[in-house]
């Protein structure tokens, strides 16, 4: 076993999962030497929650992926894992509602018009009163977003589609991460951006986060990226190890010494190492130790949250569909909440010009009614919900076929984040070379490029012995050396959390 030196030391690292997080610490740690053992779950393929999935030459995604990031590194390392398959994508994506199509970004002009005159007017007025008469100190979502846009347009605009992701009512959920998402927006910004096209600068000069028009994405779907990373270890004699779940993490004397892993068929492995990176779920990792952890870790990890999906994608016997990458489904007569046209992300996504392949988005969690549907049953909603949308008629739909993905979205309840950091803290000083990264390895609702970084920063202190800190990585996937770990919101807040109701 080839072994590299850091700091005098032998060094071979083991990494629990092959999505962005595990893969980019194994391409880093390779890129200097250091041997690594990747274990996945998966049997068939890498990539995680951004692998794309291919059914009879469709290819898509488990909700789509855009590469986007404010880091210059994330990127510049997207360009050098598949150069020209980068592709850079105009973005489209419009609010369904109510049999009519909205711009989104909103646009305030086109949501007016969309509205008719009536709506309109009432929507204004509504606005006004918001401003006459705003909500002191706005601690739910909706309060927060009605100060901004008037009772009548959170409505329409984010009340059925927030609570159709999250599950939980919008009076329940927090403000902060409206203010954090949707910051410098509100409807004057809007009318003035509408107004004014060659200005989209907020108030202080920022672009405002959610206009970003253009985005990049490799020409087979996000998995190509995470295939083609899992090809360059494998030809540095490294291949992840597919279909293997790791069951137990044996520690002993404050470090952790070896991860056992089975497959499907039963067969267990022991891989032993000097380091150990986790992406794997915390409230799974935690459950894994052996021996175990303190009863007070174990419940924090156990009490962590979350959100599971369903992607229905259905083939149709069309050409052109809609023009837009995706649609969200504000509707409140139907289940779905967003519709993927893979074809528009990249043309090579279908085998067939003359077909299409649209993903539909179910959010739910796992166990409840949508969850345990037969696959049958699924595709005939998905098919009867896009007739109801009128977007084609059932007759075109030629296949489908279903996937669900559990724990796609780590949840933000009131108590996550003093749970997440009774385990951070727990492993941090127990088992010191126990390192997490990524999403729900940190349980942090962020996409790639956070996840990439973590994995970056965990691998070079590795590597290198330094004091670098996977936890000072911000919401844009910015490395700050100043944000203090473990306060609250100090890292920046990308999915709502939980309130105490109204009474
Ligand atoms: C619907 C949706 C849309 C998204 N859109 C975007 C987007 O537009 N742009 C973007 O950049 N990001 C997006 N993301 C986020 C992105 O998918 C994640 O940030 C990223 O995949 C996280 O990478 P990760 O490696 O941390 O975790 P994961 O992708 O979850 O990978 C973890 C891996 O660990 C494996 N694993 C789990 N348990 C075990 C076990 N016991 N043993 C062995 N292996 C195990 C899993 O199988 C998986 O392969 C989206 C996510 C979702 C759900």
């Amino acid at each position: 076993m080839a072994t590299l030196i850091a700091n005098g030391e032998r060094k071979h690292v083991v990494i629990m999962g092959a999505g962005p997080a595990g893969l980019t610490a194994a391409y880093e740690l390779l890129k200097r030497d250091v041997p690594v053992t990747v274990v996945e779950k998966d049997a068939k393929q890498v990539g995680g929650l951004a692998r794309t999935v291919e059914y009879k030459g469709y290819r898509f995604d488990i909700g789509g992926h855009r590469f986007f990031s404010k880091n210059e590194e994330v990127e510049h390392l997207w360009t050098e894992i598949l150069g020209p398959e980068m592709l850079t994508r105009g973005r489209l994506s419009r609010i369904y509602y109510r049999g009519r199509f909205f711009a989104y970004p909103i646009k305030a002009v086109n949501a007016l018009w969309n509205l008719g005159p009536i709506e309109a007017v009432l929507c204004l007025a509504s606005y006004a009163r918001a401003r006459l008469q705003p909500v002191k100190n706005p601690k739910t979502l909706e309060d927060w977003v009605r100060n901004q846009f008037g009772w009548r347009l959170f409505s329409i605009f984010f009340k059925t589609y927030t609570e159709k992701v999250w599950g939980i009512s919008t009076k329940e959920l927090s403000a902060d991460w409206a203010a954090q998402r949707i910051k410098s927006l509100d409807l004057w910004v809007v009318l003035r951006s509408a107004l004014l096209p060659g200005r989209k600068a907020g108030r202080r000069g920022e672009i405002v986060t959610t206009l970003i028009d253009r985005f990049r994405y490799p020409r087979l779907g996000p998995g190509q990226m995470w295939e083609r990373v899992a090809e360059i270890s494998e030809q540095k004699h490294h291949p992840v190890l597919l279909g293997r779940s790791v069951t137990r993490i044996d520690h002993k004397g404050g470090l952790v010494r070896s991860v056992v892993t089975t497959t499907a068929d039963g067969r267990t492995e022991t891989h032993e190492g000097t380091d150990f990176i986790s992406s794997i779920p915390m409230r799974e990792l935690v459950a894994k130790l052996d021996p175990p952890a303190p009863e007070r870790v174990r419940q924090a990890a156990d009490s962590l949250g979350y959100r599971d999906f369903i992607s229905i994608a259905l083939m149709i016997d069309r050409a052109d569909v809609f023009p837009d990458n995706w649609i969200y489904i504000h509707d409140p007569a139907v289940r779905v909440g967003r519709i993927q046209n893979f074809k528009n992300w990249s043309p090579d996504m279908v085998p067939d010009a003359g077909t299409t392949c649209l993903g539909l988005e179910y959010f739910c969690f796992e166990g409840d009614g949508l969850w345990n549907m037969l696959d049958g049953d699924l595709v005939a909603l998905a098919t009867t919900e896009l007739a109801h949308l009128g977007i084609c008629s059932p007759s075109q739909v030629f296949d489908g076929v279903v996937v669900r993905q559990p724990k796609a979205y780590p949840v933000y309840d009131d108590s996550y984040q003093a749970n997440v950091g009774i385990v951070r803290d727990y492993l941090m000083s127990s088992l010191p070379n126990l390192h997490l990264a990524g999403r729900n390895g940190m349980h942090k609702y962020n996409n790639q490029d956070h996840s990439m970084m973590t994995a970056l920063l965990v691998a070079r202190k590795i590597a290198t012995g330094g004091l670098l800190d996977p936890w000072k990585v911000n919401a844009d996937a910015v490395y700050h050396e100043d944000i203090r770990v473990g306060e609250r919101d100090l890292t920046g807040r990308q999915v709502p959390e939980r309130v105490p109701a109204k009474t």
